[in-house]
């Protein structure tokens, strides 16, 4: 007697869940297996999830994981004066510490600092020597930090962003923390990279690192036949018709705006400079940072430069003007719901 096979037939019954999807599903196709319904829920729940990454995937990930600030002129104004005291400072020390003529002062201050970044890594490239730490606690030591007052607003703004937050700053991190600290905003920040994040003390006299091309060949300041430095006349060597940039010695300091400063103070912070936004008041700064691939913001300025993805006139400024950083937060409960929905009870 011919006995009819009862069991499921799931051979013909393949789903291609999504036309550029490279996977199939085998479900049975008698609707009085006990399995179906429970088949059914999982392929139903995978669905969802999967239309749901297709849809918002993309626009779920915040646009920046990290906002990357300089300190001076940037988290408070030009107008508290601390960058013109800075500026006497240099000269003073320039004159009383280096012996440097009062009236050579205005133009070697000028070429040093826009060929090597600030007027300190332009002194030691021409051939003066001294202690960094000296250097620093006399130039910022007399600063009007009186000047600084707390900021609860841009502290109340920053603590409102829910993005990894970092300083970076040329100066020195006494500085970075006496004006951080004088603006209320000591607690807003994951780091400081700052001149001893760059310039560890071991590396005023070596270098172990094969891509510290900027120190590398530039270890031992030339002297002359008394054994005094040799002083590079830099301002002799621009009176020259055909001078370039070329021809100057190197200087062993590192620092902004040196793409490699910047590529090198990322590293060091673990910084993905494509998911960074960098506030800063220099334009040079920003074109440098644009060129590793950072999104910038001209802080001080209500006119865009090129490199500048962004300007206003104050960091208070912020949240008018670049609103969607503070979407993290939002984005981050609809996901969270988005999961809740789709846990089966
Ligand atoms: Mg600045």
């Amino acid at each position: 007697m011919h006995t009819q096979n009862k069991s499921p037939d799931i051979s013909s019954s393949k789903i291609k869940i999504r036309k550029d999807c490279n996977f199939e599903i085998l479900l049975p196709t008698q609707r009085n297996n006990t399995n179906f319904l429970l088949c059914s829920f999982i392929l139903i729940s995978i669905l969802i999830k999967m239309e749901f990454e297709d849809r918002y995937g993309q626009v779920q990930r915040p646009k920046y994981d990290c906002l990357l600030f300089d300190l001076d002129d940037t988290l408070y104004p030009l107008s508290s004066g601390l960058a013109a005291a800075v500026l006497k400072n240099i000269q003073d020390y320039m004159i009383e510490k280096l012996g440097i003529e009062e009236s050579k002062i205005p133009d070697l201050c000028d070429l040093l600092y826009k060929n090597y970044g600030t007027t300190m890594a332009g002194l030691r490239a021409i051939g003066y020597d001294f202690d960094y730490d000296e250097y620093h606690s006399f130039v910022h030591g007399r600063l009007p930090y009186e000047n600084l007052k707390p900021d609860p607003v841009l502290k109340s703004l920053l603590s409102s962003l829910p993005i990894r937050k970092v300083i970076f700053t040329n100066a020195d991190k006494v500085h970075a923390i006496k004006a951080l600290s004088r603006l209320g905003l000591e607690d807003c920040f994951e780091g400081i990279l700052c001149f001893e994040t760059l310039n560890p003390t071991h590396k005023s006299t070596t270098s172990d690192d094969e891509d510290d091309i900027e120190f590398l060949g530039s270890t031992q300041s030339p002297r002359a036949e008394n054994g005094s430095p040799e002083i590079f006349d830099i301002i002799g060597y621009f009176s020259q018709p055909d001078a370039g940039s070329s021809g100057l010695p190197k200087t062993p300091i590192v620092c902004k705006p040196s793409v490699s400063a910047i590529e090198r103070a990322l590293k060091i912070a673990n910084i993905d400079p494509h998911r960074t936004l960098f506030f800063e008041d220099s334009v040079r700064n920003i074109q440098a940072g644009k060129c590793l691939g950072l999104d910038t913001v001209l802080v001080g300025k209500s006119q865009r430069v090129k490199g500048a993805d962004y300007a206003f006139e104050s960091i208070h400024n912020l949240r008018e003007a670049i609103p969607e950083l503070w979407e993290a937060d939002k984005l981050a409960e609809v996901t969270y719901s988005a999961v809740a929905v789709e846990t089966p009870a």
